[in-house]
């Protein structure tokens, strides 16, 4: 069709962006394709940035993603490094960077997230966050010079930090603002379980405790709680969640609230489209809007919309039954679908590491947690994406413990 796109911008060349320029030329897509990304690495993986490149990887490895190295010679994609968009004019179809403009007929937004940072720490050396392969570096560098180590946030990164702390001979101490951690990712006694695991692995996770300052003049060097405790610190990681990187779209008139608005196209405007950490969506499996922070939705989101922005006449709704997983000292946790309301556990238990458990919504399975049970958690997610019945799914649950009954008998 002759108003097709041929002149196509990516702007966030990580996880997202990579796949939206993959799929495009895997659909066929011959006309021009720039990957535009900040940072000066060629795309790269970050759940390894938590788990094993803290815990036992070399400090030179790059989980980059293959293909990452050769966009150039085997898809024909111009991809600039080092360059930040820093504004974009939608009627004139421009998008100006850090080194000069870049025009475009149809553009995917997949700038992700950034991590959070505590007010006042700028200017003190040992406070880092994680969110990229340097961050990761610095981390791993004062975890070798086996600091004393305070992370604020046990959510999934900071549990993943600690875990990899550990491993490497460290007794970080955790602290969390809230009675318990990860209540809006998998409810409170969800929540309440997984962080056992932390006391089972002798860290120090210490919940309801509001930090008051980070002391130090130059360097860290005790975090202060609002009860007035000092915990020594040489090292403090914050983990206390990101916030989407729109700011270069600000002045851009396109709607942003906590992401990049979208329709169930994954559409933001004519020739907009947005994908991954970035973009907020009404997903119609579960008709309401969503914005992932998941590897899994990144990839698969970001070749729906490429799609859609290649064929926009024809552009379906995306639909996703939402999935994570993460690894806290060898165990393997994964969740799909939503969290509602509290899990209901179906089979094992939080304490012995091995459990399943399953949420609802009215006669509806909405939601899986699997500790240790891979086998398990992608068939509760069919399950999801079919709209099934909550009765059903705990027939199927009933049906798998007695199987895995005998398999242990
Ligand atoms: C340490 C860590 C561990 C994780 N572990 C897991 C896990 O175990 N399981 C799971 O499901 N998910 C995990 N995730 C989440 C997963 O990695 C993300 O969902 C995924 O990276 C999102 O991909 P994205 O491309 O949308 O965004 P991002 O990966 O955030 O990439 C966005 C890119 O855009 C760039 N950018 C931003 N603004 C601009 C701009 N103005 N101009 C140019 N470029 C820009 C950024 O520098 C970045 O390179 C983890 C994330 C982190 C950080």
């Amino acid at each position: 069709m002759s108003d097709d796109p041929q002149n196509v911008v990516v702007v966030g060349a990580s996880l997202a962006g990579m796949r939206a320029v993959q799929a495009a030329r895997e659909v066929g897509y011959t006309g021009r394709l720039t990957l535009i990304g900040e940072e000066v690495h060629h795309p790269y993986d970050r759940p390894p940035l938590s788990k094993e490149y803290l815990a036992e990887g070399d400090l030179t490895t790059i989980h980059e993603f293959p293909g990452a190295a050769d966009l150039a010679e085997s898809a024909d994609v111009d991809l600039r490094t080092g360059t930040r968009a820093t504004s974009v004019d939608l009627d004139a179809g421009i998008v100006s960077t850090s080194v000069g403009t870049v025009e475009f007929d149809a553009l995917l937004i997949a700038t992700g997230v950034r991590a959070r940072r505590l007010p006042g720490t700028a200017h003190l050396d040992g406070v880092h966050v994680l969110r990229d392969l340097d961050d990761a570096r610095n981390i791993r560098a004062a975890m070798d010079a086996r600091a004393n180590m305070v992370i604020i946030g046990a959510g999934f990164i900071g549990s993943e930090i600690a875990s990899a702390a550990v491993k490497r001979g460290l007794e970080p101490v955790i602290l969390e603002a809230a009675h318990t951690p990860l209540v809006r990712a998998v409810g409170e006694a969800g929540g309440a379980g997984l962080a056992r695991m932390h006391s089972r692995n002798g860290v120090d996770l210490r919940c309801g405790t509001a930090v008051s300052e980070i002391v130090g003049s130059d360097r860290v060097e005790a975090v202060r709680l609002a009860d007035g405790t000092e915990i020594p610190a040489d090292l403090v990681v914050v983990g206390i969640g990101a916030d989407p990187a729109t700011e270069w779209l600000d002045s851009s008139g396109l709607t942003i609230d906590n992401g990049v608005v979208c329709d169930e196209t994954l559409r933001a405007a004519d020739n907009i489209w947005a994908a991954g950490d970035v973009a907020r969506w009404t997903n119609p499996l579960f008709e309401r809007p969503m914005r992932l922070e998941h590897w899994t939705n990144a990839g698969e989101q970001a070749i729906h919309a490429m799609e859609n922005l290649l064929n926009p006449d024809e552009a379906t709704p995306y639909g996703h039954v939402p999935y994570f997983w993460s690894d806290w000292y060898g165990q393997r946790i994964q969740f799909a679908g939503i969290p509602i309301g509290e899990p209901h556990i179906v089979e094992g238990d939080f304490d012995s590491d091995n459990l399943v458990a399953l949420y609802r919504e009215g006669d509806r399975l909405a939601g899986a947690l699997a500790v240790n049970r891979r086998g398990d958690i992608m068939k509760y997610r069919v399950q999801i994406a079919k709209r099934g019945t909550w009765d059903a799914a705990l027939a199927f649950a009933a049906k798998r413990s007695a199987a895995n009954a005998s398999a242990h008998a």
